[in-house]
């Protein structure tokens, strides 16, 4: 069950609807039950005055009255289809036939007027219909039909009764569906809901609604939470993976330094010996401010706020500086460049520097002593292709698809200790980022050739 946020009490919009569904199906009910006893009432009148009218025509002819003398035929029927008939004379005077019970035959005679009459003791009322039939210049008789209304308080019962079984199955009915209609379309709210309360509590962050992103709101407030909880999942990712990264790196060169510290503090005498115990710390530290600097960059770009700042940048001129700027006579390595003029894009001129550098780094470090590395760079089709070349120690291959791998190094006695196995996954990560490719191709102790592809 949800907690309640409010000490007020609160519907919910489940039950809100469910009420409203239900109110609007009796409210309609109810309409109907008016329309139907106005109608049902109104069709027995005028069923009842055209049966009252038909019968009393065909009674019409069998009855007359012929020198002063009353001649029924033995065709006419007194009681025929409910109706009741009695042939009165011209003052009014009853001379034939039989009335209903509690129909009073005084009422006033009207040739060919329909009327209602009340009952003389209320039980019943009465539909009346009067012919005169002429003989001669002044005398006649008069035929009355009398037709008892259909109890209108027997019918109003029996629709009332119709409407007290039907009605109740109708509100559950209508209750039911509103229910299971308002549960379906708020669903996927609830499930946006439990989504998020779980993340919130921070149990599965790579949980998400799983609705299809649809046109409709829902459908589309579920696609912005999902692609929240995505976000929200990369940037805890980026940080565990930077805590346990920094804390398992930084762990070594700390350890170095203390124990050089302690071991300048114990045995330590001459100022020789306190210059090389500071000469390892040194390196330590600088190797610690390194790392903390790449990983924040790698961070960054798993975050996604290093954003690519892409602007239209000659690559060929940045290639041409970085190579100037390269310290690679160190080893007695020299730096040939084959730099195809004019190659320029969109791209983050920062970090491909960062590419260059690394790569020239890398060719530094593993290359062979007073060997040979050339960079070239040209446009090729719709890609600029810059290769970094070297002809030092070279890549197993078995090692290859894995050198790309965060601090993954080949093998670190090798490489003296020097690197920290990020600079190739933090190169093919700008690479990914501006849509192209690296490769390399290595063969141990002759070399490795690294080519990176741009789309320009
Ligand atoms: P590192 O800081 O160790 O250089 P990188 O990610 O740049 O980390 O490289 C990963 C591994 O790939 C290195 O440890 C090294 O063994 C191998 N490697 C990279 N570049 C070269 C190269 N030009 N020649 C030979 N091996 C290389």
């Amino acid at each position: 069950m949800r907690k309640k946020t409010s000490g007020k009490k609160t519907l919910s919009i489940k039950l809100k609807l469910t009420l409203w569904f239900t109110s609007f199906m009796v409210l309609t009910a109810a309409l109907c039950l008016g329309l139907i006893l106005l109608v049902s009432g109104r069709v027995a009148e005028n069923e009842a005055f055209n049966i009252l009218s038909l019968t009393a025509r065909a009674n019409l002819t069998e009855v007359s009255l012929e020198d002063g003398t009353l001649t029924i035929s033995p065709d006419f029927q007194f009681y025929s289809n409910d109706v009741y008939f009695l042939i009165y004379n011209k003052n009014g005077a009853v001379l034939s036939g039989q009335a209903p019970p509690s129909f009073s035959p005084d009422a006033p005679l009207e040739n060919g007027v329909s009327k209602f009459v009340s009952g003389t003791d209320g039980s019943a009322d009465y539909y009346v219909l009067d012919f005169w039939i002429p003989s001669g210049w002044d005398d006649g008789l008069w035929l009355r039909g009398v037709l008892r209304s259909p109890d209108g308080r027997q019918m109003t019962g029996n629709i009332f009764t119709l409407f007290a079984i039907v009605l109740p199955f109708l509100i559950l009915l209508a209750a039911a569906g509103g229910w299971l209609i308002a549960r379906r379309a708020l669903a996927p709210i609830s499930r946006i809901a439990d989504a998020a309360e779980s993340i919130s509590r921070g149990q599965d962050l790579s949980l998400r609604t799983g609705i299809p992103e649809g046109r409709d709101e829902v459908g589309r407030l579920a696609g912005s939470f999902d692609r929240m909880f995505a976000r929200l999942e990369q940037s805890f990712e980026a940080e565990k993976q930077f805590t346990s990264d920094a804390s398992h790196e930084l762990r070594t060169p700390t350890a170095v330094i203390l124990a050089q510290c302690s071991y300048a503090k114990k045995h330590g005498s001459t100022v020789e010996d306190y210059r090389e115990a500071i000469s390892v710390i040194h390196r330590q530290a600088e190797k610690m401010s390194l790392l903390i600097s790449r990983l924040l960059d790698i961070t960054r770009l798993d975050l996604g706020t290093q954003k690519l700042k892409r602007e239209s940048a000659d690559l060929s001129e940045m290639a041409r500086i970085l190579c100037e700027e390269q310290d690679t006579g160190a080893r007695g390595i020299s730096l040939e460049t084959r730099i195809q003029d004019g190659v320029t894009g969109l791209f983050d001129p920062f970090l491909i520097s960062r590419v260059i550098i690394n790569l020239l780094d890398n060719a530094r470090k593993y290359g062979r002593e007073n060997g040979h590395i050339r960079l070239s760079l040209a446009a090729e089709e719709q890609e600029a292709v810059l290769t970094v070349e070297d002809d030092g120690i070279g890549i197993p291959p078995e090692e290859q698809d894995r050198i790309w791998q965060r601090f993954y190094q080949v093998n670190s006695s090798r490489e003296g200790g020097s690197g920290l196995g990020l600079g190739l996954s933090m190169v093919r990560q700008i690479v990914d980022l501006h849509g192209g490719s690296i490769s390399v191709e290595s063969r141990p102790g002759e070399g490795s050739r690294f080519i990176v592809r741009l789309p320009l």
